[in-house]
């Protein structure tokens, strides 16, 4: 059975991004949604950290892997994380070794928040960024640098055949690919850095396997991400290589491709928002706000006002402080269960009063927000108790159907409706007439 990923990874332009810059309000949903339902979301793109404030702008949501791999870059408050670099001594060997083999090549290189270029490379994107040039980019070969451009400019030879030239030269130097078969460039990275050799990297460290991830790309620098996610999709109108290193194909961006296969993934049974941000900040110590219904009830009441899930989640998130999530989320859902509660608000000696707008005075916006409690149906004999007892009965191993039901205490019928409903949902597995876990 499959199940809904836990991560996903996008490549931009040509794959969520059109070639014009603009993004469909189906793609930002389809996203969105996903990163509500606790998967988590990662852009890894060629992109330098300076083209990404358009990328938290349309999506506000999400982190990013830049530079064909080589910065793990937090999106939403534009600040590099980590970054793999070239060496100093790997960069002039490459351009010694590129010149040698394509003399009309020219070269610019990228950092942090610079661009360099030769006089003769003509850049196509960044124009203006560095209007003199250098004769030579050894000249300021001086420090680490992000990435390497090569181009022909006169666009002589094809990015396709640059590539197989080069890889043939470079292979124990640097990394080498592509993103684009229409020109006539080069993007190279520091020897093992690639999209998907970092993104495995951040995976890992999240507790998520290449199972639990899906990746959608359409070029050459996209091919190292989808051989490596257990799932991945190359778009219909992508490069031919990237088509053979995907499992599947998916739609062209231009009929929201991506948004399409999300949107059938966010289908599959899978651990909701609360449970994998749970696992994010306690197992993990991420910076992750989980919002129960302690925490909504709190913010809810900070803010005066009634507010939805995803209101409430986006103002938990902004109220983390960095390297503390642990610490707050503790506090946050102690408080509102032994302080701020649910019928006798310690309004009198809460710390947070001044900047509450509630305050225990008038209607209570908490009673209005999402997640919040409400009367909860009887316990006893209800269908939450039988599944309960169903996972429990068939937790030490397989059990007969119709043992299981039993156990449920249940009537036949209605047992078997709720055994398809845990099926269903991937909490079991039926094999003839008898139960296992999956
Ligand atoms: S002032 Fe009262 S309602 Fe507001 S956060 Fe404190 S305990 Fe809760």
């Amino acid at each position: 059975m499959s199940f809904r990923p836990k991560l996903i990874a996008s490549d931009l332009d040509g794959t969520i991004v059109a070639h014009y810059g603009e993004v469909t309000q189906r793609t930002i949903d389809a996203f969105r949604t996903a990163h509500d339902m606790g998967v988590e979301i990662f852009f890894v793109t060629g992109r330098p950290p300076r083209w990404m404030p358009e990328i938290k702008e349309a999506f506000g949501i999400g982190k990013a892997i830049c530079g064909n791999g080589a910065q793990l870059f937090d999106l939403q408050n534009q600040k590099v994380l980590e970054e793999w670099l070239i060496p100093v001594d790997a960069q002039i060997e490459t351009v010694k070794r590129l010149r040698k083999v394509i003399p009309q090549i020219s070269f610019a290189s990228e950092a942090h928040n610079y661009f360099h270029r030769e006089k003769n490379y003509v850049p196509r994107w960044d124009v203006g960024l560095d209007n003199v040039g250098v004769d030579d980019i050894l000249e300021i070969m001086t420090s680490p640098s992000l990435k390497l451009l090569a181009r022909c400019s006169e666009q002589e030879i094809s990015s396709d055949e640059m590539l197989a030239i080069a890889t043939k030269e470079l292979k124990d130097l640097v990394t080498v690919t592509h993103s684009n078969p229409h020109d006539s460039l080069l993007e190279i990275s520091a020897i093992g850095v690639s999209k998907g050799a970092t993104l495995s990297k951040i995976a890992a460290r999240l507790g998520i396997t290449a199972e639990d991830c899906v990746s959608f790309g359409d070029n050459p620098n996209d091919i190292s991400m989808l051989e490596w996610c257990g799932r991945s999709y190359a778009m219909a109108d992508g490069h031919p290589d990237a088509h053979k290193a995907a499992k599947s194909i998916a739609e062209p961006h231009t009929d929201d491709g991506v948004a399409m296969i999300i949107e059938e993934l966010l289908k599959l049974p899978g651990i909701g928002q609360y449970t994998a941000r749970a696992v994010l900040a306690f197992a993990h110590r991420m910076d992750v706000a989980v919002v129960d219904v302690n925490v909504s009830r709190v913010l809810s009441r900070l803010e005066g006002v009634p507010m939805k899930a995803r209101a409430l989640q986006n103002f938990a998130d902004e109220l983390v402080p960095q390297g503390l999530g642990w610490e707050w989320n503790q506090v946050m859902m102690d408080f509102g269960a032994r302080h701020c509660t649910v019928r006798s608000p310690l309004c009198d000696s809460c710390p947070v009063r001044t900047q509450c707008k509630y305050k225990g005075v008038g209607d209570d916006p908490a009673q209005l927000s999402a997640g919040v409690s409400k009367p909860q149906p009887r316990f006893e004999g209800s269908d939450r108790q039988a599944r309960g007892r169903a996972l429990r009965a068939v937790g030490d191993g397989s059990h007969r159907t119709v043992d299981v039901i039993k156990e449920m205490r249940v009537d036949e019928g209605r047992g078997e409706k709720l055994i398809a409903s845990l099926v269903e949902e991937g909490l079991l597995q039926r094999t003839g007439n008898t139960i296992t876990l999956p």
